[in-house]
């Protein structure tokens, strides 16, 4: 039997019954990752890891509270104090580093059904997004590090003064479930890269792929206790990592509401950094000179991708009265010949089901609730009955895109963030001002796009949205290469680029006196 593993293109191109043969052999580990090796954990609760694909229970994962915690934070600041990681050439860390990025897409088949199995992603993407792009992000980093210099300063004649970066210590990376193993390496390549020990809590809903990684990271060459992972509730493991007292910084992505949680904490034990990328409520904002058949469907791609479960989802379309019911046929036409809702892992999916049916119930009240503040219902509203191979229909949280006409810009709907795939669609009749000030108009700043063809209004309108990324006749561009993270509500936290290596660094002043 061979055991050389599928390549990526392999996995792209594997038909629906070889996936679900492969799901079928899968094996859980649950335990936490610790000090370079899974252990017993010293909790006695768990929870069950459940599948929105069919309702099954994967496996049971253990609620890690302080006690596993404290273990895993003594590890890494062990590992952090003797330098067996820090200590190391850059080249060295270089190394190890990119032998973990090889490691993920070797293990790609493996990551990714298990992401698609815990959270619902279809399962070409969980490949081509989750592991390719988090391989990638950590052979960036990897490549990275020995190329990023430090400083000398413009100091007196008798001094040399010299600039450097010195790593913070222990990190906490705490991450949601919706993009689990990249938002993950988004925290982990720069930190690792600049000389920390972390703590990775992954997502409740999200743990076994985390775990995974753990395994592999250690394997690639990482010292033990420079990468650990701590499953277990927000409340428990996270609260735990947020209040302990030799965690330097929390590096948290999830809900607006949870990040402020992760301040008290940081307030309330040893006053820790805390860098934070949080919710979004993003405007597409379409003008009447812009090209509407490219908007439509860069409209249609920004809110149901990823079931709409993604921070900067295009979740507010503003868009000028004159154009507005073109726009919106084309939109609707795009998601019906696009959007299929299916099992995600049927690579024909484009639409998998919710993350949980909790997630669920609250995309359903709140298109109920944009009915009641006036708005209709241009498509969907409800859910879809899937089929599995068989036909056999499959118990999951399975939901229509859905569109929300006549949107006021100070309804619930307008504002609060979804966070699944419905379209709030808020219309404008005045000049691009208005149109801008009606996107700008909102409590969230992670991103925002304007489509017009006139080059100064598109500058006059990216300079005027308080947004961490706008993009201009294009929507979701993106790349390791530029920074990501919000304004507002949103967050000061910035994840991707150079950018990132200096929010896991303290710089540090030589002066020396040369007489
Ligand atoms: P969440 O805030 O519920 O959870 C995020 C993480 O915090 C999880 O690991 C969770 O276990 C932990 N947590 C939850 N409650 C906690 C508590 N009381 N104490 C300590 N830790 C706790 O978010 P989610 O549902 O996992 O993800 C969805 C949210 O994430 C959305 O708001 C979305 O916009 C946001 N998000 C933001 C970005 C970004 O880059 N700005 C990217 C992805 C997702």
């Amino acid at each position: 039997m061979s055991t050389t593993p599928p390549t990526v293109e392999h996995l792209l191109s594997r038909p629906y019954g070889e996936w679900r043969a492969a799901a079928s052999q899968l094996a859980f580990e649950t335990r936490p990752f610790i000090d370079g090796a899974f252990l017993d954990p010293l909790c006695d609760a768990a929870f069950p890891s459940v599948s929105p694909r069919d309702g099954a229970v994967l496996a049971h994962i253990p609620d890690c509270g302080a006690p596993d915690v404290d273990r895993a934070v003594r590890a890494a600041r062990s590992a952090f104090d003797d330098g067996r990681w820090r200590g190391l050439d850059p080249k060295e860390r270089k190394r190890i580093l990119l032998r973990f990025a090889e490691l993920v897409v070797e293990h790609a088949e493996e990551l990714a059904l298990l992401d698609t199995l815990e959270m619902g992603k279809p399962i070409t993407e969980s490949v081509r997004i989750d592991v390719v792009k988090a391989a990638e992000t950590l052979a960036w980093y990897a490549e990275a590090i020995d190329k990023w210099y430090d400083e000398v300063a413009p100091a007196p004649r008798h001094a040399l003064a010299l600039v450097t970066r010195e790593p913070l210590g222990v990190i906490g990376a705490v991450v949601p479930w919706n993009y689990a193993l990249l938002i993950a390496a988004w925290k982990l390549a720069p930190a690792l890269a600049t000389g920390n020990s972390v703590v990775l809590k992954p997502a409740e809903q999200t743990s076994l792929a985390a775990l995974l990684l753990g395994r592999l990271g250690s394997a690639a060459g990482l010292p033990d206790g420079v990468l650990n992972v701590v499953p277990g509730r927000g409340e428990t493991a996270g609260q735990a990592l947020g209040r302990h007292p030799q965690v330097d910084k929390i590096a948290f992505t999830g809900s607006t509401e949870v990040a402020r949680l992760f301040q008290v904490y940081a307030g309330e034990s040893n006053g820790k950094q805390v860098a934070v990328e949080a919710g979004g409520k993003s405007p597409q904002l379409v003008l009447p000179d812009a090209d509407l058949a490219a908007a439509a469907s860069a409209v249609a791609w920004g809110i149901f991708y990823n079931a709409g479960q993604t921070c900067n989802a295009g979740s507010r379309l503003v868009v000028h009265r004159s154009v507005k019911d073109e726009l919106l046929a084309r939109i609707v036409k795009t998601t019906e010949a696009t959007f299929t809702v299916g099992d995600p892992l049927d690579p024909a999916t484009v639409m998998g089901p919710l993350v949980d049916e909790a997630q669920a119930q609250r995309v359903l009240d709140y298109a109920e609730l944009g009915r009641r503040e006036g708005a209709s219902l241009a498509l969907g509203g409800g859910r879809v009955a899937v089929a599995g191979p068989d036909g056999e229909p499959l118990d999951g949280p399975y939901l229509q895109p859905t569109i929300l006409d006549g949107v006021g810009n100070a309804s619930r709907v307008g504002r609060e963030e979804i966070f699944g795939p419905v379209l709030s669609v808020i219309d404008f009749g005045g000049g691009a001002e208005e149109g801008v000030r009606m996107a700008d108009d909102c409590d969230y700043g992670l991103a925002a796009s304007v489509w017009t063809r006139d080059l100064a209004t598109a500058h006059r309108a990216a300079r005027a949205l308080r947004a961490g990324t706008v993009w201009v006749n294009t929507f979701d561009a993106s790349d390791v290469i530029t920074p990501f993270g919000g304004f507002k509500a949103t967050g000061a936290g910035r994840d991707k680029s150079l950018h990132a290596l200096d929010t896991y660094t303290a710089l540090k002043t030589t002066w020396i006196d040369l007489g």
